[in-house]
């Protein structure tokens, strides 16, 4: 079955483009300090191998800021500053070459945001609207408290702001750490406006509470056709967002690429399924190739073995490289990883 995904807007970030006909874009945030110029670049480095599409780094200050030019020149993918509190950082990173903007209109006042969006507007950039429950305008949580309805209004309402300033190149998120104030928040903003959704449970937890809550979450918008770009918070290492905001998508047939059919393992394993299944899982994140890859302990079930197009599965002494079920050869154990590898690229 294949989603009818929700005709938005296409806005380039960098070089990439998102919303439109363009496909669910894969993002994340670095957990590194800015400042650590080092570490920053390496992480980034490692979540571009892992699949991700765009980067976003804090700058909470102008240290921070400053950095901005330097990353950019030895990355690859799309840079986003996250701002908070102080507009000036988002004009300073603005003027240091940062490809998107995100910025919380609840927590910067409006004559300040329409400085920010008067400098987007020259330079080409566009800038996130990240609506967060936990930080909505006063004026509206005075009115409808902290609910999806006054997430839904906040979003609309710094929309308009921007759209009074002839300025268009928008994304919009309302993350909650609440799945139903998602859902809804999202929900209502889709039916309103064509801009695209970037779509997240905001401090979703830990690796395992984060991706369930993020994988029902999201699961249930991109089902709805809602959603242009996603990321997967979670208190975890950021390559751990990318590889489940995949997962996310390719089991909504939202993404193409391999997706790894492995066994739960029994007393009959032969080879050590969990590690082998998550090494190749990895190794095929990038891949766009729709192919199905089989881990299996051992080649007991037939069956089994017939659901995916290649696959391994381990026999006493050897290791077996198998198609449609049939065994094509037998390998050494600790060469089943980079045989199987040899059979897909
Ligand atoms: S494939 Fe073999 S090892 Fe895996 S669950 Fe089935 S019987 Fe057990």
């Amino acid at each position: 079955m294949l989603v009818k995904r929700r005709k938005t807007k296409e806005i380039k970030v960098g070089n990439v483009k998102l919303g439109g006909n363009n496909p669910i874009r894969v993002q994340s945030m670095c957990s590194t300090k800015t400042k650590d110029i080092d570490a920053t670049i390496k992480q980034i480095h490692s979540l571009e191998e892992t699949g991700c599409e765009l980067i976003r780094i804090a700058v909470p200050d102008i240290e921070s800021v400053k950095k901005i030019k330097k990353i950019k020149q030895q990355i690859n993918i799309p840079l986003i500053a996250d701002v908070h509190y102080n507009y000036k950082l988002a004009l300073e990173s603005l003027k240091q070459g940062v490809d998107k903007i995100r910025i919380n209109p609840g927590n910067i006042p409006e004559d300040e945001l329409k400085l920010i969006v008067k400098e987007a507007k020259d330079a080409d950039k566009p800038i996130r609207i990240g609506i967060n429950i936990g930080s909505l305008p006063k004026n509206i949580t005075q009115k409808l408290g902290f609910t999806s309805e006054a997430m839904f209004k906040a979003a609309l309402d710094t929309v308009d702001t921007f759209e009074n300033l002839d300025f268009r190149n928008i994304v919009v998120s309302l993350k909650s750490s609440d799945i139903f104030q998602t859902i809804e928040a999202n929900r209502l903003f889709s039916e309103k406006s064509d801009y695209p959704l970037h779509l997240g449970i905001t401090e979703a937890g830990t690796i395992k509470s984060g991706i369930a809550k993020s994988s029902i979450g999201l699961g249930y918008l991109l089902i709805k056709g809602i959603g242009d770009t996603i990321r997967v918070s979670l208190t975890a290492d950021p390559t751990e967002e990318v590889l489940t905001a995949y997962n996310i998508l390719k089991s909504l047939n939202l993404r193409k690429g391999a997706t790894v059919i492995s066994c739960p393992t029994c007393g009959r394993a032969e080879i050590d399924v969990i590690n082998i299944a998550e090494e190749i899982e990895k190794r095929l994140i990038k891949i766009e190739k729709p192919i199905k890859v089989g881990v299996l302990g051992c080649f007991v079930n037939v069956e089994e073995a017939k659901m995916a197009d290649v696959g391994i599965a381990g026999a006493e002494k050897y290791g077996i490289i198998f198609k449609k079920g049939k065994i094509i050869r037998k390998v050494e154990k600790e060469n089943l990883i980079e045989e199987i590898l040899k059979e897909i690229y």
